[in-house]
């Protein structure tokens, strides 16, 4: 008795005192070895929170490059406060410090310092690098801040660059505060005189100081304050000196940047405070999703994947000062209570990045739904790429994606009535802003039935979406009760059929008068297809797969066809490219026949063998996939990692399973990475998926059972994970040639009944 007692009183605490740092398999320079003509992830180091609003990276590119961090570059020219969903998009509200020794030089490209990656460290919560002549940055993450220390060798005279970036900025200059306090207007979405108010408060007097611009770099010693294109400021410091900055920023006030700074960082007195807070969100962010195997390898990868699936979208609002959130909004220029979201491109993040957060964060992704529905007030229209306002890029109209896979998911933060109306006039209008906002091709989709091609560009990838998200539309209205937009919608959810081939078993580009287009090549990118060919764009049949198996012929053609992706040759016609694109060049070298993983529309493919009866191949090639296209270092993606959408990919697919069709409640399983991973629910739950025999060679799933009773489906749903439970596999390195086979063990299409 007494006995018990004493292992009931130790239990929690040896419990609490084996916290596994998780942080430390997480490498923020993954995806970071990339260009224009070939990207491996077109990622930055970022040093942020999770979902936090401003990030932090070291800076290789010059101002407004979107290249902002380039391994093979081999010097930094500045530290600068970062946001970018994508190079090609470059970013917003940026600016920068850099430390400068010996002599006062502002030029960005004369005091670019030289470094070595092995002077490098790159964590979510902690940045440092000493460069060749000594000097060291360290930088670590809070949500709207920073806080960073420069520490120069003895006997140097000791300056700090603030550097105003592309377009209109200011600066004021207090000495006796040790403060500076700014704003910057850099980036597209910062029309209406926007301003990104700034704070940074230093820990050691000003020697000297005074402004200057990054035009013609001509300095103004002595002098406080100053307004114009990139205009910043410099400080002196005593000489040798370590000098922290703590610098917080507001896209409403110079008042609430202060706020910010003082919530966030008002009690750190060093970086290490920072630092170590920093370091237990991560983990414990991280610590949400436990995975044990024996490769420390695959751990790496995991949790750098898992660090950038958090990144996006990002925070838009801030806490004022009785803890409310509010926000500036990027849509009308006005500020309002709530919360707000951005830096994310759904055409992108529709497919796995938003399953993974409303999996593991509902209570945000409720908040996310109320956000799209305020733009929509807003602006006008439905966000389909936020950056930060709507810029309409891409195709589809993939917010009612997110809206009924919130519904779907249970999430009730808001009126699906509004929602499908808000969906309704997307669907039926073209709004001003790219083709993605409202519906490019409308009128010819809603009467023939498909986008006419080459009336439109991309047309036949636009019929597609456009048919999977009126699904969503229409799935929304069912689970709603709502008839009207049910039968409306319901109507469109097959115009996928209007695009296939017969003749040719593929999706194409057709007239307005029936024509197919001419010399159909399935190798030959553009055209009716958007990144992409005939042999990416077959498979965009989210939501009935089933209707795309008969169309295709039944259960064996379909697989045969699935086959094909990776056993015909992986050439490429450019087609009206007219020369390769990057992600030609990353299907070429992925070496995988016509499996085009660095690119969205084929990522679910390999899930498909499951709804045809040959569930073993989904098992097979999502560890393929998994094992030669991704890995933790520079060169970790096979192509533009894009918001989080192909980190989540991963993410979910080494949990064993993915979102092929969000708005349903369905994951479709594939093979787990891991021998147990276990996942914490938001409401405390556990989820944990045992395969037994895993390994590189046991990919195969032989027998499951769920919570104890054997499981044929090869689907598991939202609400199995939520409550809680175990998914125990066995894994064989031959695969069993029946299990999930049966009728009711495939996944969800809406035309089976
Ligand atoms: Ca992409």
């Amino acid at each position: 008795m007494k006995i018990q007692f004493l292992i009931f009183l130790l239990l929690p605490v040896s419990l609490f005192s084996q916290v596994t740092d998780l942080v430390k398999y997480v490498n923020t320079l993954q995806g970071t070895n990339s260009k224009h003509e070939l990207t491996r992830g077109n990622t930055y180091p970022t040093t942020a929170l999770p979902f936090g609003m401003h990030t932090w990276t070291p800076q290789t590119g010059r101002n407004g490059d979107g290249w902002k961090y380039q391994y093979f570059k081999n010097k930094i020219r500045g530290f600068q406060q970062a946001h970018q969903c994508s190079s090609w998009s470059n970013d917003y509200a940026v600016f920068s410090f850099m430390p400068v020794m010996d002599n006062l030089v502002v030029n960005e490209n004369d005091r670019a310092l030289e470094f070595r990656h092995e002077q490098e460290t790159a964590k979510p919560h902690y940045y440092k690098v000493t460069f060749d002549n000594n000097i060291t940055t360290e930088m670590s993450p809070t949500e709207r801040g920073a806080h960073l220390r420069f520490s120069f060798p003895e006997g140097h005279k000791s300056y700090l660059v603030l550097d105003g970036y592309t377009r209109i900025s200011g600066v004021k200059i207090f000495p006796e505060k040790r403060m500076i306090t700014g704003y910057v207007n850099n980036g597209h979405g910062f029309q209406k005189g926007w301003k990104n108010h700034f704070v940074a408060v230093f820990d050691q007097p000003f020697e000297s100081y005074g402004v200057w611009e990054n035009r013609h770099n001509k300095v103004k010693e002595n002098v406080s304050s100053d307004e114009g294109d990139g205009v910043g400021a410099y400080i002196q410091f005593k000489t040798g000196v370590k000098v922290q900055v703590k610098v917080a920023s507001s896209y409403i006030s110079e008042e609430q940047a202060m706020l910010n700074l003082t919530t966030e960082l008002g009690k750190d007195r060093l970086l290490e405070d920072t630092k170590k807070r920093a370091w237990k969100i991560w983990n414990d962010h991280l610590s949400r999703i436990m995975v044990e195997g024996d490769s420390e390898e695959d751990k790496a990868t995991f949790y750098s994947c898992f660090f950038r699936a958090s990144l996006f979208s990002r925070k838009f609002y801030e806490i004022d000062k009785n803890g409310l959130p509010y926000y500036f909004s990027p849509y009308d220029g006005k500020v309002h209570e709530g919360y707000m979201f951005t830096d994310t491109g759904f055409w992108d993040t529709f497919r796995a990045q938003f399953p993974l957060n409303v999996l593991m964060h509902p209570t945000m992704h409720g908040r996310y739904m109320q956000a799209l529905l305020k733009a929509q007030e807003q602006c006008g229209w439905l966000p389909s790429w936020s950056f930060p306002n709507e810029q309409g890029s891409m195709i589809g109209n993939h917010a009612i994606s997110l809206l009924a896979d919130a519904w779907v998911k249970g999430v009730r933060t808001f009126d699906p009535e509004k929602a499908l109306a808000a969906y309704a006039h997307e669907a039926n209008n073209k709004g001003p802003w790219g083709p993605a906002n409202g519906r490019d091709g409308y009128k010819e989709y809603n009467s023939l039935g498909y986008v006419p091609y080459p009336r439109y560009r991309e047309a036949t990838a636009k019929t597609l979406e456009y048919a999977y998200d009126d699904f969503c539309g229409y799935h929304l209205a069912k689970l709603t009760g709502n008839k009207k937009y049910q039968d409306n919608f319901g109507a469109k959810m097959y115009n996928y059929k209007n695009v296939f081939n017969a003749a040719t078993g593929f999706m194409e580009g057709k007239d307005k008068e029936g024509n197919w287009k001419k010399n159909f090549d399935p190798t030959e990118w553009g055209g009716p297809f958007t990144e992409g060919n005939a042999w990416h764009w077959v498979w965009s049949v989210f939501h009935d797969v089933k209707g795309l198996i008969d169309l295709l012929g039944g259960d064996q053609q379909f697989c045969a066809k699935l086959d094909s992706v990776f056993s015909v040759p992986n050439t490429v016609n450019v087609g009206t490219y007219g020369g390769m694109i990057h992600e030609m060049t990353e299907m070429v070298m992925a070496n995988m026949g016509q499996y085009a993983h660095g690119n969205q529309p084929i990522q679910h493919m390999v899930y498909l063998y499951n709804y045809a009866g040959q569930p073993w191949k989904a098992q097979y090639h999502a560890r393929e996939v998994m094992k030669r296209l991704y890995n933790a270092t520079e060169d970790g993606y096979p192509g533009d990692e894009d918001q989080g959408q192909t980190s989540s990919w991963y993410v979910l697919s080494a949990l064993g399973f993915y979102s092929v069709c969000p708005g349903t409640d369905q994951y479709v399983l594939g093979s787990p990475l891991f021998r147990k991973t276990t996942i914490t629910l938001e409401n405390g739950q556990k989820f944990i998926i045992k395969a037994d025999n895993n390994n590189n060679d046991n990919v195969y799933i032989t027998t499951a059972r769920l919570n104890g009773k054997p499981y044929s489906r090869n689907y598991i749903t939202y609400s199995d994970i939520v409550r809680g439970g175990t998914l125990h596999l066995a894994m064989n390195s031959v695969p069993d040639y029946k299990r999930g086979t049966g009728s009711k063990d495939l996944p969800f299409s809406v035309s089976a009944k």
